[in-house]
């Protein structure tokens, strides 16, 4: 049987069970969301024994070599001991500025960090409640911008939106973790043609790097495609025609599934963007927003010709439930 030592206590593991799994049915609160070696929110330490190669997968050099690892993904072998600790080491208290809808569905959630935190615009973090409930949310802001800003989707039921929306005030504290992701602007080719698309709050990352990109004086073509159901489901619209209008560069398509006007396209994504670049050869692209259909995009873009090397998905794969994670949750 393979154990793990944390805070001066032991905990066995189940045979192929992960550490993230064991600690949390052995009642040890650990941060995580995505449970699927993504979102990066339940990062661990391994002060003593060996952590299997593949819990550090995706991980940056300058934490692998301090032993952190991802404890959904560690499934230590039989036999092994383990000691570790949580991430608190990289984790930066923050506070909530403002909460602002920026649609009925959409909430624009300000943050100030008590101490700077060096990101690139469209990579995304760990937002920890102080009771430990965490979540991923992509960064729309720049570096140079004096708050970090979110833009948080509004769930029936959603534990981080629902409190964010109904009883989050300015002020309150929280905790964040991270950045993560590669979805951010590379300058050093100003000529490229750039292709950025999202659904629903996926246009968050693409609203920090489009900003980025025309700071950092790109000049070849940048297309911006926001997807969403309905008219209702887009935002931002007024910030991004204006930006346009600023560059002549940025070409802006909102586009809506049912309920399209002049002004906003009517159709699925793939084929509104297939129609206006129908052969992105050399192109780069970042992709963001809901898992099945960012994954799907990827690969007609792929299909298209734009190289694998070149593109860039953040799918917003959901948190998994409690009662999913512990099998034996109803008997507790
Ligand atoms: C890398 C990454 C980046 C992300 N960036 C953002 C972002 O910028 N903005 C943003 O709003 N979200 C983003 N998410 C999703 C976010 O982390 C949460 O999963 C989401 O906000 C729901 O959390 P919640 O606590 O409100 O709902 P939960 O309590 O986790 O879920 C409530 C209910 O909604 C369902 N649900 C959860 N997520 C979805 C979904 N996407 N579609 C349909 N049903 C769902 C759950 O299964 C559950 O039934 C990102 C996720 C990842 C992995």
């Amino acid at each position: 049987m393979a154990k793990v030592k944390h805070e001066s206590s032991w905990y066995p593991l189940e045979p192929g069970e992960s550490v993230l799994d064991a600690l949390l049915r052995q009642g040890v609160s650990v941060p995580n969301a995505c449970r699927a070696g993504a979102c990066q929110s339940c990062l661990m330490r391994a002060v003593a024994g060996p952590v299997p190669e593949a819990a550090q997968a995706g991980l940056k050099e300058t934490l692998r070599a301090q032993g952190y690892f991802l404890a959904c993904t560690c499934r230590p072998p039989e036999g092994t001991v383990l000691e570790v600790t949580g991430a608190e080491a990289l984790r930066v208290p923050a506070r909530i500025a403002t909460l602002t809808p920026l649609s009925p569905s959409v909430l624009r959630v300000r943050l100030e960090t008590d101490s700077p935190l060096s990101y690139r615009a469209g990579q995304y973090l760990s937002l920890i409640r102080s009771d430990g409930l965490t979540r991923s949310y992509s960064l729309a802001s720049l570096p140079r911008e004096d708050a970090l800003e979110l833009h948080v989707r509004l769930l029936s039921g959603g534990a981080m939106s629902g409190w964010l929306a109904h009883d989050a005030r300015p002020g309150d504290r929280l905790q964040v973790q991270g950045p993560v992701g590669s979805c951010f602007y590379v300058p050093g080719r100003p000529e490229q043609p750039l292709l950025l698309a999202g659904t629903g709050t996926g246009l968050a990352p693409l609203y920090g790097i489009v900003r980025d990109a025309l700071e950092a004086g790109h000049a070849g073509p940048i297309w911006l495609f926001h997807g969403a159901r309905t008219p209702e489901g887009l935002y931002l619209t007024d910030a991004l025609r204006a930006l346009a209008e600023q560059h002549p560069q940025l070409h802006y398509r909102p586009c809506v599934l049912e309920g399209g006007t002049r002004d906003v396209a009517e159709g699925a994504l793939d084929v509104l963007i297939r129609a206006e670049c129908p052969r992105p050869v050399g192109w780069r692209a970042w992709l963001c927003g809901d898992g099945p259909l960012v994954l799907s995009l990827r690969k007609k873009l792929f299909l298209a010709g734009l190289s694998l090397k070149e593109l860039h998905v953040d799918a917003f794969l959901p948190s998994v439930p409690l009662a999913q994670r512990l099998p034996d949750a109803g008997a507790r």
